[in-house]
């Protein structure tokens, strides 16, 4: 169905996603070339302790070095991509998973958890009302570090409500995780990637960054009875890959599932690190 409603979409978004919408091609985003130069990570020697006597012992053993503290990323705009003011993030290559939908009671939302976990990498999930009645899933999410920000309660299309419409798809959902997780989501992803300046008003008056994605999986596109081989979804993510990227993709599909090792370990090739906003 073509939607007359003029909206702004993320131009670099695939432009709709989610199963039920159309989509036309996806849009590579122009993004200035990665800094290659090596990213240096020298970790600042402190000054060695003094003491009023000299210690006759040898020279202890270097403690291990720490990582870097960890740096910091935001979003820029409609959450896209995610850039860094620390100077220690100069070079480096970074990218954000992203899940929406869920948490799906199909075993899916589960796997995607298993894997993220097996990996080390840490994501954001978009839940919708109807999946955070998944209560143990939504508590997993949480619990295993990763960010969950909302994604409405019945993936309504949002320039098509009012202001007050627009409330109530907002606000439920984002109290059911405030009160699982005692602290409340400020991460917001509109069904479709759509919004207007009506819905921007509002998500400021919530408190809620809008969160688009730089690079669409199509894991929602060309589905057959449900399911698509999952080497596209691989090469969709790959073939748009940038620093900052956002990614966004499905916890409700297999497909999905049966994507994530592999383009994991292709992102990772790639030389890029995975990085969750908090
Ligand atoms: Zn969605």
């Amino acid at each position: 169905m073509k939607r007359l409603v003029p909206v702004m979409v993320a131009a670099a978004v695939a432009l709709s996603a989610c199963s039920s919408a159309k989509v036309t091609e996806s849009v590579p985003v122009l993004t200035p070339a990665p800094n290659l130069t090596p990213a240096v990570t020298t970790t600042p020697v402190p000054p060695a302790a003094t003491s009023p006597t000299p210690i006759p012992t040898p020279a202890p053993t270097p403690a291990p070095v720490e990582s870097t503290p960890a740096i910091k990323w935001h979003p820029t705009d409609i959450g896209m991509p995610l850039v860094s003011d620390d100077p220690a993030a100069k070079g480096k290559k970074v990218v954000m998973l992203t899940f929406d939908d869920g948490p799906s009671p199909t075993g899916t939302t589960a796997k995607i958890l298993d894997i993220l976990k097996e990996n080390n990498v840490k994501a954001m999930f978009f839940v919708t009302g109807y999946g955070a009645k998944n209560r143990d899933l939504l508590e997993r999410e949480f619990k295993e570090g990763h960010t969950i920000g909302t994604h409405t309660q019945t993936h309504a299309y949002l320039p098509d409500l009012t202001v007050a419409q627009m409330r109530a798809e907002i606000e439920p959902v984002i109290k059911t995780v405030t009160e699982l997780t005692g602290t409340r989501p400020k991460y917001f992803r509109p069904p479709n990637g759509a919004y207007n300046a009506a819905l921007r008003g509002l998500l400021k008056e919530e408190g809620q960054q809008l969160i688009n994605w730089s690079d669409g999986s199509l894991d929602w596109d060309k589905l057959k009875d449900g399911y698509k081989d999952p080497k596209l979804v691989v090469d969709q993510v790959m073939n748009y890959i940038h620093p900052g990227a956002v990614v966004l993709m499905h916890d409700t599909h297999q497909h999905t599932v049966e994507a994530l090792p592999e383009l994991i370990k292709q992102i990772r090739a790639a030389g890029y690190e995975f990085v969750v906003m908090q």
